[in-house]
């Protein structure tokens, strides 16, 4: 059935226009704008952002192990992360990832790309239990989801696996392919965790062996050049950065999205965007990890495709971890406005980390104009940070001031998924994402 769904302001690819209403086919696709007449659904609806990166299961983690532990607290921090990884049931991911996406859709994402490597049973069984968990609890929360199965296959480079990483384990292709072979119902996109867990002279095998179960366009993500301490493992075992060693073995194309790439030099940038390559950056976890700053205002003004991800999941907030990005970078350079362009900050910024995070998602989502999904967050008209602006600051406004407890409603191929920043369901199911949580965590 069409619907239409009316606003005082969108944003669309030509940046805000008033008063026009969404025409929705009963595929949930936006056929077009027309005036909106008397009708009113909202105050400000913008894209739904992609989040174009995603661990749901560490939303259990979030405030937990934030103690000193000497010099090397990401590493340190990752045994934390294997502790709970290693007793997670698929029944406990349903809960933990369900509360996780609700969280997604209230904080201004309306899909995720799930990176998902928490593969095997706590005893050690292959199956694919754990990333059915994580599907069903995207289906019942109505966040789009594309499911990234990552293949992982060594403990580090050269290194054999650890017993604490044996349920990412895959010992060979054609085993991940089983896998894969058992979500064969499930939108895909592939993931070789990173070049510390694939080793890069395998990966083309990996490429041709895996594309029969999943669509020609889908999107290859892995994570890169994140900590410091990789890119010197990497450089000392092969003689290369990550990047280089990647860009030699697989030719990146506009299927690749490079995660972090934090400590990407300025050559390596060019190459991501000769490429068409995207760069998924996930602010809030990248500062919650220590990791760096990647040099954002650089690769953006150069033409660079940038999105963003939520990535542990310790705080998730869509505005917020644009506002991050944008000081970080004012932070670097000891400037202001660093991803700001003629058209103010939030209409570009916004746009281009929709358009990213589509691309990184491989779906015609991230826009508001025909064709795209009807993927929308509508802010609201009482929000504090938005008061006493009008069309040309509204977006700025948000950015600067804005945060997840602006967000009215939140619709997901037309249909609303959050109405006044509630989701349906989320607080009759707080007492068992609770217990999850406590007990996980228990030493
Ligand atoms: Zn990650």
């Amino acid at each position: 059935m069409q619907s239409r769904l009316a606003f005082e302001y969108i944003l669309t690819p030509q940046g805000l226009v008033r008063d026009q209403a969404l025409v929705v086919d009963a595929q949930g696709r936006i056929e077009r704008l027309e005036p909106r007449g008397k009708d009113c659904d909202g105050f400000l609806a913008v894209p739904g952002m992609p989040n174009a990166h995603s661990h749901a299961f560490q939303r259990a983690l979030a405030g937990y192990g934030e103690v000193p532990e000497g010099a090397d607290s990401f590493w340190s921090w990752r045994e934390a992360m294997y502790h709970l990884a290693n007793r997670v049931t698929p029944e406990e991911l349903f809960i933990i990832a369900r509360e996780a996406f609700w969280d997604m859709l209230r904080g201004g994402f309306t899909s995720v790309a799930e990176f998902h490597y928490l593969h095997h049973m706590p005893d050690g069984r292959p199956g694919a239990q754990m990333g059915r968990a994580v599907v069903a609890a995207a289906r019942e929360t109505g966040i789009r989801i594309r499911l990234l199965p990552v293949f992982y296959q060594q403990g580090g480079f050269g290194k054999p696996a650890r017993d604490e990483q044996r349920r990412f384990i895959h010992g060979s292709v054609e085993d991940f392919c089983a896998l894969l072979e058992e979500l064969h119902d499930v939108e895909l996109g592939l993931a070789p965790h990173s070049l510390r867990a694939v080793p890069a002279e395998s990966l083309p095998a990996l490429i041709a062996a895996t594309a029969k179960y999943m669509d020609a366009a889908a999107p290859i993500h892995i994570h890169i050049s994140e900590q410091r301490r990789e890119v010197e493992e990497c450089q000392e075992f092969y003689k290369a950065t990550p990047i280089e060693l990647l860009a030699k073995n697989v030719g990146l194309d506009p299927r690749w999205n490079l995660v972090h790439a934090t400590h990407a030099t300025a050559a390596e940038c060019a190459s991501i965007r000769k490429a068409g390559s995207t760069v998924v950056i996930c602010p809030i976890t990248e500062a919650y990890l220590g990791d760096g700053l990647f040099a954002a205002d650089d690769f953006v003004s150069a033409g660079g495709q940038i999105a963003i991800g939520s990535d542990s999941n310790c705080r998730i907030d869509a505005i917020e971890e644009l506002r991050l990005l944008e000081y970080g970078q004012r932070l670097r350079k000891e400037r202001r406005a660093r991803l700001a362009t003629s058209a103010g900050l939030g209409v570009p910024l916004w746009t281009a980390a929709c358009r990213g995070g589509a691309a990184a998602l491989g779906h015609p989502g991230g826009a508001i104009e025909p064709g795209r999904f009807a993927d929308l967050v509508v802010l609201q008209r009482e929000a504090s940070a938005l008061r006493g602006h009008d069309v040309d600051t509204l977006m700025d406004a948000l950015i600067i001031g804005g945060s997840r407890a602006d967000i009215g409603d939140v619709y997901v191929g037309g249909e609303r998924r959050v109405h006044a920043g509630v989701c349906h369901g989320q607080e009759e199911s707080a007492r068992v994402f609770n217990d999850a949580v406590k007990r996980l965590n228990e030493i």
